[in-house]
């Protein structure tokens, strides 16, 4: 066998039930070391591809995830950029949508494979999903096209047979093995007999473009959700905050706010103070579209920009990232309506 011609992997375990081992006296389930997810699945050894790994240690809940451990993601795949024609992230799946997208954009560049997955059960329990998604994800990154390019050259998730486009997902079930949406975007491909892409939807691979991350994220931003009664003062000490620099703003329906002058009048001063407000819709799937209604046109009138059909993971990371990036606040306004990483449909 020619091992010149093989595939190389890189996986990079950060945590997750994926790994866990459930503690024998509290019984709560716990992060364990690679070595045992990699007992558990001796199909690895099958694969005619060089799997090598790099694991946290120690290996963290994914509710401990955060900006940092997103640049020391995308440190570990920038060393490893040129050794490994793809990458898969073991990750939990309680914040992978934010890391999937947050890696989306830092990633910036990023023409290989970035498959992030994990599973509900733990890989070692007799009817784990866990294996499944891995073998999957596995193969996935190291797809090629007839002329040697990766057939998926972007940062996914793979999830019981689906695999979508990161910045895109949501995590929609706690106990499904169905876990994960993609609700504005169709699924890169699907897994079945046979694995099925869907070309026409993955973002094309230009040899010329070449990795350039980033790795500042600016954390000094909240998401505000709108709900019937909210309250003027506590609204208006949010908004008025002097550290926020920026506001993912959850309204109604396609991009609605009640039609209150206090509620106009504090996001207006808010904007006018340099904030950056995105309208993103509290309906799971559809897109913001303000000048439909009269309660959603009052909000572009205050400044605040159309987030159009991005997923909240999405819009906060994007915003994070363009923040991180110290632009002005006019740049990061224009930018946040711009689609840079396939988080937004274009029309
Ligand atoms: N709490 C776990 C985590 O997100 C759940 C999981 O992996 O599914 O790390």
């Amino acid at each position: 066998m020619n091992n010149e011609k093989r595939a190389s992997i890189l996986i990079i375990y950060t945590g997750g039930t994926i790994g866990m081992i459930r503690n024998s006296v509290t019984g709560a389930l716990e992060s364990f070391n690679f070595d045992h997810l990699v007992r558990h699945v001796p199909e690895l050894r099958q694969f005619n591809l060089n799997i090598s790994s790099r694991a946290f240690s120690p290996p963290i809940d994914s509710s401990d995830m955060n900006p940092s451990l997103w640049s020391r993601i995308v440190e570990m795949i920038h060393t490893n950029y040129d050794k490994f024609d793809g990458f898969v992230i073991l990750h939990g799946t309680d914040t992978m949508a934010f890391t999937a997208s947050a890696l989306s954009f830092m990633l910036e560049g990023l023409m290989k494979p970035v498959i992030l997955t994990g599973s509900q059960l733990p890989i070692g329990v007799l009817r784990t999903d866990g294996k499944e998604n891995l073998l999957a994800a596995i193969e996935m990154a190291a797809a090629k096209n007839d002329d040697g390019s990766p057939v998926v050259p972007e940062v996914c998730i793979y999830f019981h047979q689906k695999l979508m486009r990161g910045n895109r997902c949501t995590k929609t079930s706690a106990d499904s093995f169905n876990a994960f949406s993609s609700p504005n975007c169709p699924c890169l491909a699907t897994a079945g007999m046979e694995i099925q892409y869907n070309r026409h939807i993955i973002r094309p691979y230009d040899a010329q473009v070449k990795l350039a991350p980033k790795y500042k994220m600016s954390s000094d931003i909240i998401i505000f959700s709108l709900f019937p009664g909210i309250q003027p003062n506590i609204v208006k000490k949010i908004l008025s905050g002097k550290e926020l620099k920026g506001i993912i703003f959850r309204t109604f329906g396609a991009g609605n706010a009640p039609q209150a002058h206090w509620l106009v009048e504090a996001l207006t001063n808010a904007t006018s103070e340099g904030k950056v407000i995105v309208n993103i819709t509290q309906c799971s799937t559809g897109s913001v579209k303000m000048r439909l209604y009269e309660t959603g046109l009052q909000l572009l009138d205050a400044g605040i920009i159309s987030g159009r059909d991005m997923t909240v993971e999405a819009a906060l990371t994007k915003m994070m990232f363009l923040l991180g990036q110290e632009l002005p606040v006019d740049e990061v306004r224009k930018l946040m309506k711009k689609d840079l990483a396939g988080e937004i449909s274009c029309k």
